[in-house]
């Protein structure tokens, strides 16, 4: 679990517990780091059971970093949420905001406050087990190498998770925001609104599925809520082929994520309605649009192209949808089935603080 040995771990109850966790993963990044210095001149030089973890990028590349909180009560609930999805979607949401740059992983640093009953009893271990279990299985599948963290019980009776990633991609050339065009057209990657209509579902149902979810053993398209894909072979893709002149990941959903992207670009844009590609989770729900434009939490990417550049209809196995343009002029518009114009309002998800 979180690590390790850049702290004193606070002498909490089951200590046993965590050095557990620590000594596995130790064992596995040292072995990752082996690997990593008899095969490759880039990547993790030396992680757990040092002060410091040591990277190292590629030749050319530059280091990208990238943050995120992961807050019960707010981002997931205990009672609705499987473990194996916490651990998985805190990881997830870094590993888009990499995607969204176009870069490859390097490696994680994962920080933990638990409450007491996580610690105290066999039910607390049983979850972060299973917490772990999501979090080491999607990152086997991005070969992404836990480097570090830190673990402390929590005066609160709340988790919280701190993931920092490290990334690279070549000098000069990660996507970002503020580089589309007028004139350019938008794309998105899979499907929108899956997530806040799983959710939906979810909290209707109020509680707790007793399937144990194995990441590896469900269908993701099925799950976009408690096992969200980041799109990295897009974004990598992307880069590579230098397709896109500008990219943002969508986790607060589209109506505001193209609105940041609109905003750092200093344009406006014009989305068709029609064109969304509608999740067949949202496309039960009563207004799919709606969760489509604003429900967030999707992890898909939006990026922009010139009208010119020939895009695919998949990239790296996820299907692209063309669905609006960049205009000079700085507004946001939605055009409805109708033809219609009316302003498109950033109005993206708010977690648990609306939906509750
Ligand atoms: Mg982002």
């Amino acid at each position: 679990l979180a690590v390790y040995a850049q702290t004193v771990v606070k002498p909490f109850a089951e200590l046993a517990l965590i050095d557990q966790i620590r000594a596995t993963q130790a064992a596995r990044m040292r072995r990752a780091g082996k690997r990593a210095r008899a095969n490759s001149p880039a990547g993790l030089i030396l992680g757990i059971g040092d002060d410091c973890a040591v990277l190292r990028p590629p030749p050319g590349h530059e280091v990208l970093v990238t943050t995120d909180f992961t807050l019960e009560g707010r981002h997931f609930l205990r009672k609705l949420h499987p473990p194996e999805s916490v651990g998985h979607r805190v990881l997830a949401c870094g590993l888009s905001d990499l995607a969204a740059m176009g870069a490859k992983p390097l490696a994680g640093f994962l920080s933990l406050a638990l409450s007491a009953d996580l610690v105290a009893d066999r039910k607390g271990r049983d979850w972060l087990a299973r917490f772990f279990a999501g979090f080491n299985a999607l990152a086997h599948t991005h070969s992404v190498p836990l480097a570090g963290g830190d673990t402390s019980e929590s005066p609160s009776d709340h988790i919280l998770a701190d993931i920092v990633l490290l990334g690279s991609a070549p000098k000069g050339r990660a996507l970002r925001r503020s580089t589309a065009r007028s004139g350019d057209v938008l794309y998105v990657t899979g499907a929108l609104g899956g997530s806040a209509a799983e959710l939906a579902s979810l909290q209707q149902r109020g509680k707790l599925s007793t399937v144990r979810l194995v990441p590896s053993q469900i269908d993701p398209n099925l799950r976009p809520h408690l096992y969200p894909q980041p799109r990295l072979g897009v974004g990598k893709a992307l880069l590579r082929r230098r397709l896109a002149t500008a990219c943002i990941d969508l986790s607060d959903g589209l109506s505001t994520d193209l609105a940041h992207l609109c905003h750092e670009s200093d344009l406006g844009a014009e989305i068709a309605a029609n064109a969304l590609p509608i999740h067949p989770l949202a496309a039960r729900t009563a207004d799919p649009l709606l969760l489509a434009l604003h429900g967030g939490e999707d992890y898909e990417l939006l990026f922009a192209a010139p009208p010119s550049a020939r895009i695919p209809r998949s990239i790296a196995g996820v299907s692209i949808a063309r669905v609006g343009t960049l205009t000079r002029r700085k507004a946001i518009t939605l055009m409805d089935a109708h033809g219609q114009r009316k302003p498109l309002i950033a109005a993206g998800w708010e977690h648990f603080t609306r939906a509750r």
